[in-house]
């Protein structure tokens, strides 16, 4: 179907989230592809997805980056960057004992809870760790500390029926990108059962997730839809999209432009729109675009406080 001419196009007013969209630690890791590829030439391999978006993907496979499920795919004598997830330790170890140049592009705050799980376990403390079983970033934390040192708790449900050796000697940690109402609900759950739980230093949530969260928030009660740009498989992407959906705003998450389902979407007056944090600008833009081709668009961007968030590069790529 064309879409209506410019005249006959309703009215429809856009709440653009802020912060939205790449975060530091996506931002870092797609450097070091990019950095890799300058100095290595292509192609440079990547185990995994570098980030959770198939665009960015793409056009790194277009500059000369191959994706690969496992380090076992990597050939003799080519480097290969681990992704901003995290991966277990073993990973490492098998790069090296190939002899092969492997750059880290672990996020730096995935690292700190890798540390403070290592440390815990150092210690002798059992971790309660809250995260969604079978995402990457759970498998690489998972990875850092013997089998069987770290149970995963998914839910408030499974704080009621956990069995634990000492009630005295539990420490919790979380995944980076959750939900921080579900965390914080868990937590209290956690703390309820085993007051003596020992808490992370500081937050494990990071920056970047509490605040598009607080974001969709604060916009979600003022839409009738919102659109949330990201990928099915982008952990803090579904939970901006569950936060306005939890506050009445109906809610879908679109990888791009072209899923916008228009049937659902019909002719609200006001809309929000944000973008989790490995989703670029650019597809912002192009699902405003595709929103002006049917609407007569008025933009309103959140006022925030820039983030100002920036993490260094691995000394091998900067010299
Ligand atoms: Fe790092 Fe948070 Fe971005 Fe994940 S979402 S890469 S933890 S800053």
């Amino acid at each position: 179907m064309s879409p209506p001419p410019s005249d006959a196009r309703p009215p429809l007013t856009v709440l653009i989230a802020a912060p939205r969209g790449f975060c530091a630690g996506v931002d870092r890791a797609i450097k070091i592809v990019e950095l890799a590829i300058e100095q290595n030439g292509a192609p440079v391999y990547v185990r995994h997805e570098i980030v959770h978006n198939k665009f960015v993907v793409d056009r790194l496979a277009g500059m000369g980056a191959v994706f690969v499920d496992e380090l076992d795919d990597v050939p003799d004598g080519r480097p290969v960057v681990f992704s901003a997830h995290g991966v277990p330790k073993s990973v490492p170890a098998a790069a090296e004992q190939r002899g092969l140049a492997y750059l880290d592009a672990t996020c730096p705050l995935v690292s700190k809870v890798h540390r403070q799980a290592q440390r815990l376990i150092e210690t002798g403390r059992q971790i309660l760790f809250i995260g969604h079983a079978g995402h990457p970033e759970v498998i690489g934390t998972f990875g850092q500390v013997p089998v069987g040192s770290m149970t995963l708790i998914q839910s408030v449900e499974d704080v009621a029926e956990l069995t634990v050796a000492d009630d005295e000697n539990l420490s919790f940690l979380t995944q980076t990108t959750l939900s921080v109402d579900d965390t914080a609900a868990i937590v209290a759950a956690l703390m309820a059962r085993f007051p003596t739980i020992k808490a992370p230093r500081g937050e494990d949530i990071c920056y970047a997730t509490s605040n598009r969260q607080a974001a969709v928030k604060e916009i979600a009660p003022r839409c009738e839809r919102m659109l949330v740009i990201g990928a099915p498989n982008s952990s803090n992407s579904l939970r901006l999209a569950e936060v306005a959906q939890r506050l009445g705003t109906p809610s879908r998450l679109v990888q791009r432009a072209s899923e916008i389902d228009w049937d659902w979407f019909g002719t609200p007056a006001t809309i929000g729109l944000t973008a989790g944090a490995s989703a670029p600008e650019l597809l912002v833009r192009e699902v405003i675009a595709a929103l002006a081709e049917r609407f007569t668009v008025t933009e309103h961007e959140l006022a925030h406080v820039p983030e100002g968030q920036v993490f260094k590069l691995p000394r091998e790529l900067v010299g």
